[in-house]
């Protein structure tokens, strides 16, 4: 068996994936979980919010362990956002994690272990580390900016030299040229206020020389004055990281003192795949975090998209997980009605035609499962939204291109209507406009169809000639 850290999609293709979200930062509920008509990116879909409000409410009072939401509807009726949004109001830096039921699916990897992976991205660390840390502000630096290397004027560094003043005087820091990368990337200069971590060599810029004489106190959230005369002092720095982060980290040590690479260590050994055995090393570490006090645990969103993609055999891995003590909030979603679990149709019970069960999932996952239905939007309500994505995108979308925009959107999908958005947006620019307008959503259309209307053209006959 090889698992790489990239059994089932890269971290920027999940990006991607939430970026067409990006207008989502909650639900949008008011205190007693109502939900208003527009708010925090979110319209419409009023019921479906306020079930989710009940959800959060759950999780909350820890009362939604074992149990998974199920979301069923039609393509583009808010799923995903749903779920995102729930992510957003449990609060800031809580993972959220999508995947397609279809992932598992890899000629490389068990089924079981691509969800495990997925698993282990949805559950947050919180780590709070006292660093080593010099700090104050820039007097001298050398070389300077007009040396830098990466501008073609470079000569090659041996060694940083930066003047640091605190309250007490001026000391002269001798580096190591790596922290150069560092300082560049920073944007730090002269009269600069920054902090280097004495072990990393990680550079951070707190402010300008007005504020030399202060630091950022986490617990109190303001600055307060430093004690006098201190260069080399302890900082505290809180870090976010996923367990499947750490897995990461230990499978490919690298050193250093930063959390990961101090999980690392400890967990001994050079290791190149994420081996069971491995996760249950690193699961005994995070243990002895969470028991100093040092760590706590974050259990994120993992969202399981076309969950009827899934098999018996990972049903029967889910069942499992979510009774686990460490499980995150699990979120899955489908647009099927009733149809076969896949993995059954060689089953001797069924004679071979396969379990029929609703949403195509077996009946004790669903006995878990909290279901809440997406219902499909009002013309109003596509108008909304495409407006928000429209002002999100920093589009300029003229009235009458908005109209036949929502046309589309009722005739075929509100998704299929956001993603003309972006080709019509390159045709006004190909014009040498910077206003949408209706011949531009027109052309768009016409060099991209729909589901349906591709589907049509097949089936008709239209399409048997390019078969
Ligand atoms: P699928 O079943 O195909 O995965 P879905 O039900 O998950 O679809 P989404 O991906 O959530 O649908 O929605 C499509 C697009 O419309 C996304 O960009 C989403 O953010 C946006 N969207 C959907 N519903 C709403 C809503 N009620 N308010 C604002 N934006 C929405």
């Amino acid at each position: 068996m090889k698992v790489t850290g990239n059994a089932s999609g890269s971290g920027s293709s999940r990006e991607a994936r939430i970026a067409s979200h990006s207008h989502i930062k909650g639900l949008g509920l008011t205190e007693d979980g109502t939900a208003l008509p527009l708010s925090q990116g979110f319209v419409g879909q009023k019921s479906a919010r306020e079930a989710c409000a009940l959800i959060l409410d759950l999780i909350r009072s820890k009362k939604f362990a074992g149990r998974a939401l199920l979301l069923t509807g039609a393509p583009g009726t808010g799923k995903t956002a749903l779920a995102l949004g729930i992510a957003h109001e449990l609060g800031q830096k809580v993972p959220f994690c999508p995947m397609v039921g279809s992932e598992v699916f890899s000629s490389e990897v068990k089924k079981t272990e691509v969800l495990m992976e997925n698993f282990r991205r949805a559950i947050g660390l919180r780590v709070r580390e006292t660093k080593e840390v010099y700090e104050g502000e820039i007097t001298e630096l050398t070389p300077t900016e007009a040396d830098n290397p990466l501008s073609g004027y470079g000569k090659t560094i041996s060694h940083v030299v930066i003047g640091l003043k605190t309250v007490k005087g001026t000391k002269q820091l001798r580096l190591d040229p790596s922290i150069y990368e560092s300082i560049m990337k920073e944007r730090v200069s002269v009269g600069d206020v920054i902090y280097i971590e004495a072990n990393t060599g990680a550079v951070k810029r707190v402010g300008r020389s007005d504020a030399y004489a202060t630091e950022y106190d986490l617990e109190a959230e303001e600055y307060v004055a430093l004690p006098k005369g201190e260069v080399h002092k302890r900082k505290e720095v809180v870090q976010d990281v996923t367990l499947h982060d750490l897995d990461i980290a230990n499978a490919k040590p690298q050193g250093g003192q930063d959390i990961m690479s101090v999980v690392g260590q400890l967990v001994k050994g050079r290791r190149t795949e994420i081996t069971d055995k491995l996760r249950g090393e690193i699961n005994k570490v995070v243990d002895g975090y969470i028991e100093r006090g040092i760590a706590e645990l974050v259990p994120g969103v993992l969202f399981i998209d076309e969950v009827h993609m899934l098999d018996l055999e990972c049903f029967t891995y889910l069942n499992r997980a979510l009774e686990s003590t460490i499980s995150p909030h699990v979120i899955l979603a489908t647009n099927r009605g009733k149809c076969v679990v896949r993995g059954t149709e060689y089953d001797a019970v069924s004679g071979g035609e396969g379990i029929v069960s609703p949403h195509g999932i077996p009946l004790d996952l669903l006995d878990r499962c909290m279901i809440v239905r997406t219902l499909p939007y009002t013309k109003e309500e596509i108008k909304e939204v495409l407006k928000l994505r429209a002002r999100i995108e920093n589009l300029n979308l003229n009235e009458d291109a908005l109209d036949l925009l929502t046309e589309e959107g009722v005739k075929s999908s509100l998704r299929f209507a956001l993603q003309l958005l972006s080709p019509a947006s390159i045709l006004a620019k190909v014009s040498t406009r910077t206003e949408i307008m209706v011949g531009d959503v027109q052309e768009a259309n016409t060099l991209f169809i729909d589901a349906r209307r591709s589907a049509r053209s097949l089936t008709s006959g239209q399409g048997g000639k390019f078969l």
